[in-house]
C-alpha cells in the first residue's frame, strides 16, 4: 500500500504563481498605478458627469438628502456607462445582511425593447433602489416570510466599484437593506445611523471647549485582519474544514507556536505571491492595505489597510475578506478566517482601531501639542473610558458568536473581561488630575489645574500591552476582541453609540460648570477628574491572562461573560435599549431581532458542527481505527497483545463517545428549545462536551493508528507544508 501522506504532501508543496498570469507591474509607467482603478470614485464622477450635476451630487451627499430623480438618472447613466467600457454586464445592489457576509442579486443591463431587441439600460430608480426577496435572510422575527418584501437602497457615501471574474465584471453598489416598515435588516443602516449620533455629540461639544469651523465628526476604524492560509489539498481532504471552517479533530503535533519562529518571520514566497495580488486586487478596489507580515501560529498571517470612515472601512472590510479568499484559490491555498481553525495554536481575531476626526481634520483622540489640544484629548478620552466602563458587557456581546467562544474566555488574547489599558504616561496624568497631587515622578505641571497646564503629553512611547482587549495606542483606540470573520459593523455601531452617549454626558457637566461661572480649563478638568473617578475601575495595565487579574475584576465588579449565550442577553438589556434608543441607532424590536439572530446562528453553528462531527467521526475515524485493530488482532498471537489491548480499550470508548455525541444531537428537549436562549444553552452545555469528548478520544487515536491508515492529514502537515 502507498504512505498515504507522502505523495500527496510532496504535490501540496507545489505551486505556481497563478498560472504564470500575474508580472511583474513596471510601477514607473503611470498606467500601472491601479489604486482606485475599478471604483466610481469622487474623480470620476467629476469627469463624467456635467459640473452643475456634480456639484448638485456633492451637496446631495453631503447633507445626506434624498436624491432629485433627474439627478439619479444622470448619476445611474454615467455610472452604466463607466461601467460598461469595463466590461461590467450586470449589476448589484451590494448589502449586508445580518450574516457577517455580504448578499448579492445580479441584474443585467439589458431591457428588452419591444422589438425583440434589448438596449442597455440602468435608471436613476434601478440605482436608488432594489427589492430583493428579503424572506431567505435572517431577520430575528421582524418579518414573516408573507410580508418578504425587503428593499435595498443605495448608499451614496460608499463609493460603486466593479467586482471582476476571469468571464466577466460586476457593478456593486454598496446598498442598505432594510424591511418594508422600514426596520433595519442590515448592518450598514445602523453603522451609519451611529456616525450621526456620534457626530452630533462630539459638534455639540466641540462647540462647548470653544473649538469653531467643523460641522461634521467621523469615526474611523482601521482593521488589522488575521487569517490562516494552507494547502487546498488539506482543506478538500477535511470535510470539517470544508463545511465548519475549522478541524474538529486533530491531535496537536510535534511542534507547534513554541519556538516562536513565525511572528515577524520572513514570509514563505507562495504566501507573499498571494499577497501580493491580493494587494493588486484590493488595490484597485481602493481599498488602501499598508501593512503585511506573519503572526504567532505557523501558517498564521496578518493584514492592515489605512483606516477610512467606518462606513466605507467596514465596507472595505468586507470586500477584503471576499477578496483574500478568491485569490487564495489562485495559487492553490485556502484562505481560513474562522477563529479557530486549529486547536492549540493561536486564533485568528481583528483588532479594530477606532478614533473620531473632524471634516477639518482634526483627530480628537490625538493629544496633540498645545495645552487647549490637550484639554480636548482629555475630554474626549475620559468620554471612551466612561462609555466603555457603562457598557462593557454590551461591547463584548458585540463580538460574541461560536467561533470566538474558543478565543474569548477560553486561555487565549484578549480575555472575555472588558479592561481599557491606557498606558503609564495617560494613566499617571489621569491619576494626577484624580487625586490633584502626584509623586515624585509626576511632573508638576500636569498637577497645577485651572491653569493652561497640561504639557505636550509624550504618548507615543513604545508602551504596549499586548494583552489588553481595549488599548489606547497614542491616537486611537484599539478594540481588540472582534472575531476574524467578522463584520466590523456591529462593534463599531456599538462603540460609536456609547461613547456619543458619554460625550453628551459629559457636555452637560461642562455646560453647567462653564455656565456657573468656572474657566474652561477648569471645567474640563473638573469633568474629567469626576468621569474618572467615577470610571477608572475599567482602566488595567497588567497581564490580562493572569488568573489574579480574573480575581481582581471581580472585586472591582468588572463583568466576565465568558461564552456567547453569557454575552448575548446585553443585546437586548434595558441599558441598551436605552441608549440606542435615545439616539436613534436601533429601536428595541430591532435589537431584538438582532438578539434572536445572534443565538440562532450560534445553535446552528454548532449543530452543523456536531453533526459534521459525528459523521466524521462514524464514518472516516472510527472505520480506521478498528481496520488498525483488525490487523492487530490477526497478529496478536504473535506479542501484540498489549498494543492489540491498548486499541480495543480505544475503540470502546470512542464508540461510546460517537454515541453520546449521536444523543446529543438528536434529543433537542422541547420546553428547552422554546426560546432561542434555552436552546443555545442546551448546545452550550450539552452538545459542546460532547464534541470535546469525541475528539479528545479520536485525537489519541490519531497517534496510535498508522498513519496510510488515518484518514484526516495531520496538523504537522497542514501547518507546515508550504
Ligand atoms: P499595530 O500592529 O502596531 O497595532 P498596525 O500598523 O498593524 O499597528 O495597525 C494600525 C492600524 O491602526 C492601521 O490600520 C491604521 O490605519 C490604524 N489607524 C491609525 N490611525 C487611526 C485612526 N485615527 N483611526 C482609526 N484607525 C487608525
Ligand atoms: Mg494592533
Amino acid at each position: 500500500m502507498p504512505t498515504r501522506t507522502r505523495t500527496p504532501n510532496v504535490s501540496a508543496a507545489q505551486w505556481s504563481p497563478n498560472g504564470g498570469a500575474l508580472g511583474q507591474a513596471d510601477l514607473t509607467l503611470p498606467s500601472a498605478n491601479i489604486f482606485g482603478e475599478s471604483v466610481f470614485s469622487i474623480a470620476v464622477q467629476r469627469q463624467r458627469l456635467p459640473k452643475g450635476l456634480f456639484k448638485q451630487l456633492e451637496a446631495t451627499i453631503a447633507k445626506g438628502n434624498p436624491l432629485e430623480p433627474a439627478l439619479a438618472d444622470a448619476v445611474a447613466s454615467a455610472m452604466r456607462e463607466w461601467a460598461m467600457e469595463r466590461g461590467a454586464t450586470h449589476y448589484t445592489h451590494w448589502f449586508q445582511p445580518l450574516t457577517n457576509s455580504t448578499a448579492e442579486k445580479h441584474d443585467s443591463f439589458y431591457g428588452p425593447t419591444g422589438d425583440g431587441n434589448a438596449i442597455a439600460e440602468f435608471s436613476g430608480k434601478e440605482l436608488i433602489q432594489g427589492e430583493p426577496d428579503a424572506s431567505s435572510f435572517p431577520t430575528g422575527g421582524i418579518r414573516a416570510t408573507f410580508e418578504a418584501r425587503g428593499y435595498t437602497a443605495w448608499d451614496p457615501s460608499s463609493p460603486a466599484f466593479i467586482l471582476e471574474n476571469p468571464n466577466g465584471a460586476l457593478l456593486c453598489i454598496p446598498t442598505a437593506f432594510t424591511s418594508w416598515t422600514g426596520e433595519a435588516l442590515d448592518n450598514k443602516i445602523p453603522l451609519l445611523r451611529s456616525m450621526d449620533a456620534l457626530s452630533k455629540s462630539a459638534i455639540r461639544a466641540l462647540g462647548l471647549l470653544g473649538v469653531q469651523g467643523a460641522s461634521h465628526v467621523f469615526t474611523t476604524v482601521g482593521p488589522e485582519q488575521e487569517y490562516f492560509l494552507i494547502d487546498e489539498q488539506y482543506f478538500f481532504e477535511r470535510p470539517d474544514l470544508v463545511i465548519t471552517g475549522r478541524t474538529l479533530y486533530g491531535a496537536k503535533p510535534p511542534k507547534g507556536q513554541e519556538l516562536d519562529d513565525h511572528y515577524f518571520g520572513s514570509i514563505p514566497e507562495r504566501v507573499l505571491a498571494c499577497m501580493l495580488e491580493t494587494e493588486q486586487e484590493l488595490a484597485k478596489l481602493g481599498v488602501p492595505i499598508k501593512t503585511r507580515h506573519n503572526e504567532v501560529a505557523p501558517a498564521q498571517y496578518e493584514v492592515a489597510p489605512i483606516f477610512e470612515n467606518s462606513n466605507v472601512g467596514s465596507d472595505h472590510q468586507q470586500l477584503t475578506m471576499q477578496v483574500m479568499q478568491n485569490v487564495a484559490r489562485r495559487y492553490g491555498l485556502v484562505c481560513l478566517l474562522h477563529e479557530k481553525p486549529f486547536a492549540g495554536v493561536n486564533g485568528s481575531g481583528k483588532h479594530n482601531n477606532w478614533s473620531m476626526g473632524t471634516d477639518t481634520g482634526v483627530n480628537l483622540l490625538d493629544p496633540g501639542d498645545t495645552p487647549h489640544e490637550n484639554l480636548l484629548f482629555m475630554f474626549f478620552c475620559s468620554a471612551v473610558i466612561q462609555a466603555v466602563n457603562s457598557h462593557q458587557q454590551l461591547l463584548r456581546a458585540s463580538v460574541a458568536n461560536a467561533g470566538q467562544d474558543h478565543r474569548l474566555g477560553a486561555n487565549e488574547a484578549p480575555p472575555a473581561i472588558i479592561s481599557i489599558f491606557l498606558g503609564a504616561e495617560l494613566e499617571k496624568i489621569f491619576n494626577a488630575i484624580e487625586s490633584g497631587s502626584g509623586d515624585a515622578a509626576t511632573p508638576q505641571a500636569y498637577l497645577s489645574l485651572g491653569a493652561s497646564v497640561l504639557p505636550r503629553l509624550p504618548l507615543h512611547g513604545g508602551d504596549r500591552n499586548r494583552t489588553s482587549p481595549f488599548a489606547f495606542t497614542g491616537n486611537k483606540f484599539e478594540f481588540r476582541a472582534l472575531g476574524s470573520s467578522m463584520s466590523l459593523a456591529l462593534p463599531n455601531t456599538v462603540l460609536n453609540t456609547i461613547v456619543a452617549q458619554a460625550i453628551d454626558a459629559l457636555a452637560d457637566k461642562l455646560e453647567a460648570a462653564t455656565g456657573a461661572g468656572s474657566s474652561l480649563e477648569e471645567a474640563v478638568l473638573a469633568v474629567v477628574k469626576d468621569a474618572y473617578s467615577a470610571n477608572k475601575r475599567i482602566v488595567f495595565s497588567g497581564d490580562n491572562y493572569s488568573e489574579e487579574w480574573h480575581a481582581e475584576a471581580e472585586s472591582r465588579g468588572l463583568a466576565n461573560l465568558a461564552q456567547s449565550p453569557d454575552a448575548l442577553p446585553w443585546l437586548i438589556e434595558p441599558s441598551t435599549v436605552e441608549v440606542f434608543g435615545a439616539y436613534d441607532v436601533l429601536s428595541e424590536r430591532e435589537l431584538h431581532s438582532r438578539y434572536e439572530v445572534a443565538l440562532e446562528q450560534y445553535i446552528t453553528t454548532i449543530n452543523i458542527e456536531a453533526e459534521t462531527a459525528a459523521s466524521i467521526a462514524r464514518t472516516l475515524l472510527l472505520p480506521a481505527a478498528i481496520r488498525w485493530l483488525g490487523t492487530l488482532q490477526s497478529v496478536s498471537s504473535t506479542g501484540v497483545t498489549k498494543l492489540t489491548e491498548e486499541s480495543a480499550a480505544l475503540v470502546d470508548q470512542f464508540t461510546d463517545a460517537i454515541f453520546a455525541l449521536e444523543a446529543a444531537n438528536r434529543d433537542h428537549p422541547e420546553d428547552e428549545f422554546e426560546n432561542v436562549l434555552g436552546g443555545a444553552k442546551y448546545v452550550q452545555t450539552k452538545v459542546i462536551p460532547a464534541m470535546a469528548a469525541a475528539r479528545e478520544v479520536a485525537d489519541r487515536l490519531e497517534r496510535i493508528v498508522p498513519d496510510d491508515v488515518w484518514p484526516l492529514p495531520k496538523y504537522s502537515e497542514i501547518l507546515f507544508i508550504k
